[in-house]
């Protein structure tokens, strides 16, 4: 087992990571720029080292910087942790041409996953069903209609180096058509310096499911269930729950073993996401995270195993320390993520926090590195922290959300809590009846009421 680990990453991901290393008893190394050097993560690790300016580009992207910060502090492997440098195939490369150990996926997988086209062209071979879209990359406007004919509008332009929700754009039909693509390139080259675009079918009323999947280097490889990320905003998951209130066992089972055959074909290797979007019983492959996600939690609420131990431990080179007959499902979760945002507006509200309390009691976690006089900087996302709440159903979990909403305090900030609130208490909400995009049609209705 590794005996110091270097955490490539900022706020709550970096706690949570080093959360883990300490139950391990492995020594953690934070790196920061010069806007985080008082955070709570950076204060906790073991040893801290600066690694450039506030800007995201100059530190946390920094590749030259973390690998010397690994080199100083005698680390053997580095966490990337989600966004950042966790997708990006060079890194993963560079991080082993050094002779450190990185706590992920080969690069191979990442960079095949990590172009949309050649992911759904990969997993397509390997078994996993698609949304019906263009065979490849969309070079000429007679291309675009040829394809979006045999689809049928609407269809939605996507960018093939796509992340975040960003650069995609619905055509309607084919008036709407050439400016869609050209919008979707532009956006897409402007975010990824990467102008290549692809089709789908838009789906109408289709949920977003994501099964957990997991692989060690003996050939083990587990599903862990689903996840329901049904509830976003501009294409961005706002709450999380798993199980979905969408399928069923039998499903489950279903679609976790045509998962786990694709993945065994593939040979990858460690954690991964397949997102799916599911429709009238069937599920549609969209694009696989080859990394920890953001809402790893619910996952890890409902089947009591720690996913960055398990990460950390496939890349030690050990086995998966489970089955998959011993993976059982117990409850129900769900995960806020809450933002220093305005709960209306959604303008993001970066300061300082004046006063802090966490939610407790049982069932309930916080992943946050935020405390009471911390002063929340403007350069990254504007996550305060991740409730995660479990419950014996899912009726006592939405109980216990309410209950902890209530108890939480962020002051000096504005927060998306009361957006939560109010959503807890829609009947949608309540018999788990919504889909991708129930949230947008709420938040404008809300909007237009005001
Ligand atoms: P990104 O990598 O930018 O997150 P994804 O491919 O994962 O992009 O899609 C993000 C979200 O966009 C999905 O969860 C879904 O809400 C929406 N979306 C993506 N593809 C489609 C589609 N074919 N039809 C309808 N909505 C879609």
């Amino acid at each position: 087992m590794f005996e110091k680990i270097l955490i490539a990453n900022r706020g709550e991901i970096a706690l949570r990571i080093h959360r883990a290393c300490k139950e391990m008893g492995i020594s953690t190394v934070a790196v920061h720029s010069e806007a985080d050097s008082g955070a709570m993560w950076v204060r906790l690790a073991d040893e801290s080292v600066c690694i450039g300016p506030a800007s995201a580009a100059k530190s946390y992207l920094n590749i030259p910087a973390i690998i010397a910060a690994a080199e100083i502090t005698g680390a053997q492997a580095i966490h990337p942790g989600y966004g950042f440098l966790s997708e990006n195939a060079r890194f993963a490369d560079i991080v082993g041409a050094h002779g450190f150990t990185f706590i992920g996926p080969k690069p191979e997988h990442i960079q095949m996953m990590g172009d949309k086209i050649t992911a759904k062209q990969a997993v397509m071979r390997a078994g996993i069903p698609v949304v019906p879209g263009s065979a490849g990359a969309l070079t000429t406007e007679e291309e675009a209609i040829a394809a979006a004919d045999e689809i049928g509008f609407p269809v939605l332009i996507k960018a093939a180096a796509g992340g975040g929700g960003r650069g995609m754009k619905v055509a309607l039909d084919r008036e709407s058509l050439a400016e869609a693509v050209s919008t979707a390139r532009s956006e897409a080259k402007a975010a990824f310096g990467d102008d290549a675009v692809y089709m789908e079918r838009y789906l109408q009323k289709p949920r977003h499911i994501e099964i957990q999947v997991i692989a060690d280097a003996f050939g083990n490889v587990c599903h862990l269930g689903e996840r329901d990320c049904s509830l976003q905003r501009r294409h961005q998951k706002v709450l999380e729950e798993a199980p979905s209130p969408a399928i069923d066992a039998a499903a489950r089972e279903k679609i976790g073993k045509v998962v786990v055959d694709a993945i065994k074909a593939i040979g990858y290797l460690g954690v991964g996401t397949i997102e799916f979007l599911y429709e009238n019983g069937e599920f549609f492959f969209i694009e696989m995270n080859t990394r920890l996600q953001v809402e790893h939690p619910v996952t890890e609420a409902i089947t009591g195993i720690d996913l960055v131990r398990e990460q950390i431990r496939i890349a030690a080179g050990l086995p998966l320390s489970f089955t998959q007959e011993q993976v059982v499902f117990e409850g129900h979760a769900i995960e806020c993520r809450i933002n220093a945002e305005n709960a209306r507006t959604f303008t993001p509200s970066p300061g300082k926090v004046t006063d802090f309390h966490a939610p407790g009691g049982l069932g309930v976690r916080l992943d946050s590195a935020v405390y009471a006089g911390y002063v929340i900087p403007p350069f990254y996302d504007s996550l305060i922290g991740k409730l995660i709440v479990h419950g014996r159903d899912r009726e006592e979990c939405l109980a216990r959300v309410n209950r902890c909403l209530g108890e939480m305090v962020v002051g000096g900030v504005d927060t998306t809590i009361p957006l939560f609130q109010d959503l807890i208490h829609q009947p949608e909400i309540i018999a788990g009846d919504y889909n991708i995009h129930w949230l947008e049609k709420w938040i404008k209705a809300q909007a237009d009421e005001a």
